[in-house]
Parts: C-alpha cells; sequence; structure tokens
C-alpha cells in the first residue's frame, strides 16, 4: 500500500541520461536499464488501470485530461529497493504518487506492482487532479479510493473487518476521520485504517452511486465540515458521522455473512 506522501520526490531528479523511456496515450514510463520488460508491462496495465478506474469513479466527463504534454510520469526502478534509496522513501512504501511534479515511482520487480501498487497510486492521481482536492479531503478518503481500485482492496479488507468487527475492535468513524495514514502506520493500525477506508468508500459509492459520492467530496474540497458535507449530500440517509456509521456498520454485517 503506497500513501500519497507529496514533496517526498523532490530529491529525484528530472530525468537524465540514465533514464530510458516509452510513450503512451496518457502516461511517459521511465525505467532503469534493465527494466525495459517491466516497463512495457506498466505502460500496458496504466492505461487499463485508467480507463477502469475513469468507468468506476463516473468520471465520463474528463477525457481529455492526462494527453500530450499532460501526460503523468511514471518511473520504473529495477527493484523496490533502488526505489527506496533513490527516493529516500520511507520502510513502508513501496511506491510514491506525487501531484506536485505529476508523477509516480515504484519499484519494477515488486510482485504485486501491476494488481495492487500501480492502480493505487494511479487513483491518488486521478482523484486528486479530476476533483481539483486540496488538502481539505482527510486521508481515509483519499486511501480507501485508491485501496477500492487495487485488485483485491475491498475483498482482503472483509476478511480483515469481519474479525475485528466480531472483537468489537473497530476505529470508530469520528476517530478514523481525523486520522492521517503516517498516523496510523506510526501506531501499527495501518491496516485497520486501510481496511476500514475501503470498505467505507466502497459502501457509499456502491449504494449510494460515484455521482453523489463526487459531490460529496467536492463539498469538502469546498469548505465544508464533514458534518455538513453528508448532511448536504446525503440529507435523507448519510445526515451525520452516526449515521454513516449506523449505516456502513450494518453494510458490514451484510458484506461479511456473504
Ligand atoms: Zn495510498
Amino acid at each position: 500500500m503506497g500513501l500519497l506522501l507529496l514533496g517526498l520526490m523532490a530529491a529525484q531528479a528530472q530525468p537524465d541520461s540514465a533514464w530510458q523511456i516509452q510513450k503512451h496515450r496518457h502516461f511517459l514510463v521511465y525505467y532503469e536499464a534493465g527494466a525495459a520488460q517491466q516497463a512495457g508491462a506498466v505502460g500496458r496495465a496504466a492505461e487499463s488501470s485508467y480507463r477502469r478506474i475513469m468507468l468506476d469513479l463516473d468520471f465520463k466527463k474528463h477525457t481529455g485530461f492526462w494527453l500530450w504534454d499532460e501526460r503523468v510520469k511514471i518511473y520504473v526502478y529495477a527493484s523496490v529497493a533502488r526505489f527506496r534509496e533513490a527516493t529516500g522513501a520511507p520502510l513502508w512504501t513501496r511506491a510514491l504518487a506525487s501531484h506536485r511534479t505529476h508523477s509516480v515511482a515504484l519499484g519494477g520487480n515488486d510482485p504485486d506492482l501491476l494488481d495492487s501498487v500501480l492502480p493505487h497510486e494511479l487513483t491518488h492521481l486521478i482523484f486528486r487532479d479530476f476533483l481539483g482536492l486540496g488538502d481539505s479531503v482527510p486521508d481515509w478518503l483519499h486511501e480507501g479510493v485508491a485501496q477500492r481500485e487495487e485488485k483485491y482492496g475491498l475483498a482482503q479488507s472483509i476478511t480483515l473487518l469481519r474479525g475485528l468487527q466480531q472483537h468489537d475492535r473497530l476505529i470508530p468513524l469520528a476517530d478514523l476521520m481525523t486520522l492521517t495514514s503516517e498516523q496510523a502506520a506510526r501506531e501499527r493500525r495501518a491496516l485497520v485504517f486501510y481496511a476500514e477506508a475501503v470498505s467505507l468508500v466502497s459502501f457509499m459509492i456502491d449504494e449510494q452511486g460515484a455521482e453523489r459520492f463526487r459531490r460529496f467530496c467536492g463539498q469538502l474540497r469546498d469548505g465544508k465540515d464533514m458534518a455538513s458535507a453528508l448532511r448536504f449530500t446525503y440529507p435523507a440517509s448519510l445526515h451525520s458521522i452516526e449515521a454513516l456509521e449506523r449505516a456502513w456498520l450494518a453494510y458490514l454485517d451484510r458484506s461479511t455473512r456473504r
């Protein structure tokens, strides 16, 4: 699971002669010597992830994004170890997405690269870019959406949450909403944080629709607090944090019984 750590890629200079490049419709894939094959697979997977994420989040009006000069740069390091060494990323990260430099960096030998790491990081950039989100949108939303677009993101979380719910060990929503992913990692609560985030986001999207979900995020972007954004977007159903928590717990109950 990559974290959205902005600015951490400052040490990574503009591509120099050490990088080779492959060009795709929405992506420029830079890769280190020896990673040409991985780079090809990354380019193809990035394009198909892009199409899938756009459909899932209902971004059909955003077809002109990320073309030509606006293409996203993907840096494929030969290995995850090389990626960490070059970017100075902390041990718990396997990839980084930078909104500022419009780029993603990752390790070409990561076994979860195409199914999890790549779609996760691309979702961070799409979600932030296409909705014009600043820092007013909390981490659980960013990470929940990114985790949802991983191949097994939701399925894995349901298994974990089933056990936690039985032992009454879930993080209450009011706490989840103020936690950052970094804080959760430091407190060894990252797994629960991500699992709750993806199930909550998926509950909102699957039960109330992606269009409404985007409107809800837009409310937060425009400065409304969580309670007001919920009340404004979901007046009849999820009109407060408490109402959201009750409905989400019932959904969790239904999903874990399947
Ligand atoms: Zn992330």
